[in-house]
C-alpha cells in the first residue's frame, strides 16, 4: 500500500479524532494501580466525570467498550424475566434489546421505522396500560448514531412522570455525552451508559455507568448474575480511588486530559459547536439534493448525520471511493440500511475547517463516484458557518432539552 500523504479524516461517528494532547497524555508510563499516585488520579476522575453527565451521584468507569456498560446497566438492576420496554429507533437500540433478551429479560420491543425517535405519547400510553407495574425498566438510546436521530430524553422523562410509572429509566448516551446536552440528574435518569470514543475524544476502551439512588437501591435486590460488572465491588474500591481489578490506566490519563479540555472550552460551548456543525452539514446535504434519514427536525442529531443514497446507488461503493481518493472514512449504513445510507460524523475534537474538509470530501466523492447530485452543498454550508461565526456560543445549545 502506498503512503497516503496528509492527515487521515476519520469522519465516522465514533471512534472520533483523538487530539494530540490526549495522545500525549496516554503515552506516559503505566503506574502501579494500587499505589498512592493512582489513588489521587482515581479520586480526581470519579469526581471530575460527574460534570459531563451533569450528576452529583456516582459514576462508575469500566475498562470496556460501550457494550460492556450496557450490560452493566442491565445486570446490576434487574432480575431474570423482568419486563423491559425498548424502542426500535435504529441499530444501537436493536443491539441493546438483543442483549437484554440474551440476559434473560423479557423485552417488549416497540417497532420503529428508523426515521423517528421515541414518541413521548406512545411511551406514556404503553406505561399507562401497564397497570400492574410489570415493566421494570425503560431503555432508550439518546443519540441513535446509526440514523442521526436524537431522542428527546427530557420529554420522555415527562411522559413517564405523567403515567406515574415507577420503571427505571436507562439511557445510552454513548454518542451524545460531551457533544449533545445530557442532564442525568435533571431528567432523573437512573442509569446512563457512556463510552470513551465519541464526544470524550478518547480511544475506545472505557465504559461508564452514571447511577441514581433509585438504581443503586434496585441493585441491592436485583438477581441477574454479575461479577465483572458488579457495581458494589466497584463502588467499594472507588471510594479510595481504586478499582477491584486492573483498570485501563493509560486511558484514564487520557480521560483526565479530556476533562481538562472540555472544561477549558466549556460544555455549553461544546454543545453549541456540535449543534452548529450539525446544521451546516444538513444544509449541505439538502443542497446536494439528498435527504437525511431523520424526518423530525426536533430530533436532528448534532453529532452525526445519516444520508440516504439516491435509488440504485450503493453507499458502500461511494464510501470506498471517498476513502481511496480522499483518505476519508465515512460511516457505513448498519443492518436494515446497509448500502442505502452513509453517515458523516461531526463530533469530538472538531472545528469549522475540519467540517469544511469533510464536506468537500463528500461533495467531490459524489462527483467522482458518479452519484447524481447538485454541486454547491459545501458553499451553502460555508455560508452558514460564516453567518453564525460570531454568535457561535452557548445560546445555540440546550435546544435538545
Ligand atoms: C458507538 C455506540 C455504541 C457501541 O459502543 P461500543 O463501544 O462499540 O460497544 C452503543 N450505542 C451507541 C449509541 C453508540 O453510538
Amino acid at each position: 500500500m502506498s503512503y497516503p500523504s496528509g492527515r487521515h479524516f476519520l469522519q465516522i461517528p465514533g471512534p472520533t479524532n483523538v487530539p494530540d494532547r490526549i495522545l500525549r497524555a496516554i503515552a506516559r508510563p503505566t503506574i502501579d494501580h494500587r499505589g498512592p499516585e493512582f489513588a489521587e488520579l482515581g479520586l480526581e476522575l470519579f469526581e471530575g466525570i460527574k460534570e459531563v453527565f451533569r450528576t452529583s451521584g456516582k459514576v462508575i468507569i469500566f475498562p470496556s467498550s460501550g457494550t460492556g456498560a450496557w450490560e452493566a446497566a442491565l445486570v446490576n438492576t434487574l432480575s431474570p424475566g423482568d419486563k423491559v420496554l425498548m424502542f426500535e429507533t435504529g441499530q444501537f437500540a436493536n443491539l441493546w434489546h438483543e442483549m437484554a433478551g440474551k440476559l434473560g429479560l423479557d423485552v417488549h420491543f416497540v417497532p420503529g421505522d428508523w426515521r423517528h425517535g421515541v414518541d413521548p405519547d406512545a411511551l406514556e400510553s404503553l406505561l399507562r396500560e401497564d397497570r400492574e407495574g410489570k415493566i421494570k425498566a425503560v431503555g432508550i438510546v439518546h443519540n441513535e448514531t446509526s440514523t442521526g436521530i436524537t431522542n428527546r430524553i427530557g420529554e420522555l422523562r415527562k411522559a413517564m412522570d405523567r403515567a406515574r410509572h415507577p420503571a427505571l429509566l436507562m439511557v445510552d448516551s454513548i454518542s451524545s455525552l460531551a457533544s449533545i446536552p445530557f442532564l442525568h440528574d435533571e431528567w432523573r435518569v437512573d442509569v446512563t451508559v457512556g463510552g470513551s470514543q465519541k464526544g470524550l475524544m478518547l480511544p475506545p476502551g472505557l465504559g461508564f455507568n452514571a447511577i441514581s439512588e433509585k438504581a443503586l437501591a434496585a441493585s441491592k435486590s436485583a438477581r441477574l448474575a454479575r461479577s465483572y460488572w458488579d457495581w458494589q465491588a466497584m463502588l467499594a474500591n472507588n471510594k479510595s480511588g481504586f478499582f477491584p481489578y486492573t483498570p485501563a490506566t493509560n486511558l484514564l490519563y487520557g480521560l483526565k486530559e479530556s476533562l481538562t479540555m472540555l472544561r477549558e472550552e466549556g460544555l455549553d460551548n461544546v454543545f453549541a459547536r456540535h449543534a452548529r456543525h450539525g446544521e451546516a452539514t444538513r444544509r449541505a446535504v439538502r443542497a446536494w439534493g439528498l435527504e437525511v434519514v431523520a424526518l423530525n427536525p426536533a430530533e436532528y442529531s448534532p453529532s452525526s448525520t445519516a444520508v440516504l443514497m439516491p435509488q440504485g446507488y450503493n453507499a458502500d461503493e461511494f464510501r470506498k471511493v471517498v476513502l481511496d481518493q480522499f483518505n476519508m472514512a465515512l460511516g457505513s449504513g448498519l443492518n436494515k440500511v446497509a448500502g442505502k445510507v452513509f453517515r458523516i460524523g461531526h463530533l469530538g475534537d472538531f472545528n469549522d475547517l475540519m467540517l469544511a474538509g469533510t464536506l468537500c470530501g463528500v461533495e467531490m466523492g459524489l462527483a467522482v463516484a458518479g452519484v447524481p447530485h447538485k454541486t454547491g452543498g459545501v458553499a451553502v454550508a460555508l455560508d452558514y458557518l460564516k453567518e453564525t461565526a460570531k454568535e457561535a456560543r452557548a445560546d445555540v445549545a440546550l435546544q435538545h432539552a
